[in-house]
């Protein structure tokens, strides 16, 4: 990784590195942090006499070489300083919490329209809608992208930004253009490269976040670390992790809850932590306790489902969205409990 004296090269500067890696195979990839951009040297960046050539010029501050598979996204990297900005706040600064439906019923858009208030209401900073649903059972509803009218049409009236999962190339292309902040690469997809791939080169250069859910069949904390930096490698680092539950199952849970991964993710990245704790235990009336405990772990935020009516919902919605007055008494008491984790115990000194 090379880090220029200044916040970026300019154009001859640029032209100056890239010549020079090129000799060596490898290529330069620009990652734009919030203050500065960053070189990472694809391919094979170890050989000594390319890095005393980069090291040796005048505007080259230095070459950060991190042994580590994950060497943008590791907690080491210079970009350990990037801060992701979403829903008005600075990840980190406040506990971020986004929220809303599973899944947007195409045929009832008051629904949602109704939800997204309540959740912007209920104190959350961003709005959650299913438009492509990813689904065990091929007989059941699948999404529709009409309904990403519905979420952009909901981010309008509340004014707050939207985060949607997207599954394939296509979708990432009419959520980008629609205007959607935040793209979700759900349990499914987290180990499909090529789409984590497509994704990091469809917001390079842009400011647009992806939350990243663990897949229940990640093994250690390094695979989940690497998916992302899958998207990183290509330009973006607003890579958010969140762990959503995993195998096996706790009978009587949905998945078993892995909040309490997070402090481990936090010793070996800086990314931000959000935990859906609704995919992780499955039924709403264990929600708020497995929020609190993310929280209690040291989150940065939440994913949580939610509905006006969650009988009325569909996908998830009936079994495990929260209520308004039940989400916004969560979303109280993990503000608060963020708070006194701030001040306190486990705060950073
Ligand atoms: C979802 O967020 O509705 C979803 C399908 O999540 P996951 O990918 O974690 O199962
Ligand atoms: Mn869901």
């Amino acid at each position: 990784m090379i880090l220029p004296k200044t916040n970026r090269l300019t154009p001859e500067q640029l032209n100056e590195v890239t010549a020079i890696v090129t000799e060596f195979g490898c290529k330069i990839q620009p990652i734009i942090g919030a203050v500065r951009t960053i070189y990472a040297i694809v391919g094979d960046e170890r050989d000594e006499l390319m890095i005393n050539r980069l090291e040796g010029l005048d505007y080259v501050d230095r070459i950060d070489r991190i042994q580590s598979p994950f060497k943008l996204m590791d907690k080491r990297s210079d970009l350990a300083s990037h801060r992701i900005k979403l829903g008005g706040i600075v990840l980190g600064e406040e506990l971020f919490v986004v929220a809303g439906a599973c899944t947007i019923d195409p045929k009832n858009p008051n629904y949602f329209y109704e939800t997204a208030h309540a959740v912007k209401e209920a104190g959350a900073h961003a709005i959650r809608g299913g438009v492509w649903k990813p689904r065990t059972n091929p007989y059941t509803f699948q999404g529709d992208t009409k309904s990403l009218d519905i979420l952009m049409e909901a981010s309008r009236r509340t004014g707050l930004p939207v985060d949607t999962e997207v599954m394939e190339e296509a979708h990432i292309k009419l959520a980008l253009d629609a205007g959607v902040c935040c793209l979700q690469i759900g349990a499914r997809n987290a180990l499909n490269y090529s789409l984590l791939r497509a994704v990091g080169k469809a917001i390079a250069e842009r400011e647009t976040a992806v939350l990243l859910k663990r897949s229940i069949h990640m093994g250690p904390i390094s695979e989940f670390i690497s998916a992302a930096e899958y998207i990183a490698a290509f330009g973006n680092p607003n890579v958010i992790l969140c762990p959503r539950g995993t195998t096996p199952t706790i009978d009587g849970y949905r998945n078993h809850p892995d909040e309490s991964i997070t402090p481990l993710l936090k010793e070996k990245t800086w990314a931000p932590v959000v935990v859906d704790p609704s995919h992780s235990v499955g039924k709403a009336s264990y929600v708020p306790a497995c929020a609190l405990a993310a929280v209690a772990y040291g989150a940065d935020g939440l994913c949580i489902e939610a509905h006006v009516e969650p009988a009325k919902g569909i996908g998830d919605d009936p079994k495990q969205a929260l209520t308004p007055p039940v989400l916004a008494e969560t979303i109280r008491q993990a503000k608060q409990l963020w708070q006194l984790r701030r001040g306190g115990i486990g705060a950073k000194k």
